[in-house]
């Protein structure tokens, strides 16, 4: 064969494969949109685990209708636009690859209006070599997308998929992390027309509380301890629990940093470490917990769906984390629990 380029359609349907590999990714990369985009409200609406329907309402800035095209093409982004802007993202997207992708693979529709925008337009990729429409459409200001038929034109990757209770599974772990990533923001998660989750703005201690509980259970939310603590530009807060109250299986285990959830292999050492001889190794940790630092000090662009971060300064960023939660630990361990009454 000689060499050709890919039909765009094509080249998408290839990426796609990094970053769509089922329903909840195409969840978590449409809500991390919205969150880019400034909304304090978003709302999911998913049918048969997400293979039918992946609906994502927000109340964020909106795209205009002249950028709605330009949105679903690929390397199309407003959030970066020179490597300078790599070294320090503060976004959470800047691959212009999401929307691009998903179309690829799926029957999209985008439907927006910014505040400044009299009404809103709609958008729709069709067809075999799927044209993008645009037409007038009623909406309130923000974005609502919708992701029919996943995978419909890739058999593959639609074999891959489970159960829908097992998809479904998928998307409200993922909602419930991206939940305690974002206290200020309000959740709601439909599966099936059913209401799952219905999280309000969580702005008063006591109602962040009852969100911490919701998502992690009463008794974590009862017993965690709070720790905040700062060297330099490094900060870590959040949630820990003590080793005396871990127990088999962990009621969660969330980290982020800057405000990106993370499976980071650093930070589980760091954790584990802290616990030290205080927790048996068949028990297991359970924390909630946020590291900030200089955007300069991590690299994102390691993984095409963000799941890991490089750290510039890795074992300083570990022996912080280490201590920090060490103290804690140790202070849980020495201070008198007080009796339950039961
Ligand atoms: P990226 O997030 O990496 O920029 P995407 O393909 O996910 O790439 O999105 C492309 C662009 O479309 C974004 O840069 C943003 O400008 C716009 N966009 C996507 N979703 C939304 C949304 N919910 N609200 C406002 N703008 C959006
Ligand atoms: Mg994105």
């Amino acid at each position: 064969m000689p060499i050709q380029l890919l039909p765009p359609q094509l080249a998408n349907q290839i990426a796609a494969g990094e970053v769509v590999e089922r329903p909840a990714s195409v969840v978590k990369e449409l809500v991390e949109n919205s969150l880019d985009a400034g909304a304090t409200q978003i709302d999911i609406d998913i049918e048969k685990g997400g293979s039918k329907l992946i609906r994502i309402r927000d109340n964020g800035c909106g795209i205009a209708e002249q950028e709605l095209v330009l949105a679903l093409s690929r390397h199309a982004t407003s959030k970066i636009s020179s490597l300078a802007d790599l070294e320090h993202i503060a976004s959470l997207g800047f691959r212009g690859e999401a929307l691009a992708s998903i179309s690829s693979v799926a029957r999209l529709t985008l439907t927006s209006k910014p505040a400044m925008q009299a009404a809103a337009w709609q958008a729709a990729a069709a067809g075999r070599d799927m044209a993008v429409q645009v037409r007038p459409a009623a909406h309130p200001t923000g974005t609502s997308i919708e992701v029919l038929d996943l995978f419909f034109n890739t058999p593959a990757r639609r074999r891959f998929l489970r159960s829908d209770k097992t998809e479904f599974s998928h998307i409200d772990e993922l909602i419930k992390r991206l939940a305690l990533s974002r206290f200020d923001v309000g959740w709601t998660l439909t599966h099936n027309a059913q209401s799952v989750r219905r999280l309000p703005v969580a702005d008063s201690e006591s109602a962040r509380q009852k969100r911490l509980a919701a998502l992690c259970g009463r008794s974590f939310a009862e017993q965690a301890l709070w720790i905040e603590n700062q060297y330099g530009t490094i900060r870590l807060s959040g949630w820990i629990l003590a080793a005396n109250a871990c127990q088999q299986t962990a009621a969660c285990q969330y980290s982020y940093v800057n405000g990106r959830m993370m499976r980071d292999k650093l930070l589980n050492h760091a954790i584990r470490q802290a616990y030290g001889e205080l927790l048996p190794a068949e028990l297991q940790p359970a924390f909630v917990l946020y590291l900030e630092l200089d955007a300069t000090e991590v690299d994102v662009n390691v993984h095409p769906a963000k799941h890991e971060v490089r750290f510039h300064q890795a074992r300083l960023v570990h022996d912080f984390v280490v201590q920090a939660l060490a103290d804690a630990l140790a202070q849980a361990a020495t201070t008198p629990q007080l009796l339950d009454s039961d």
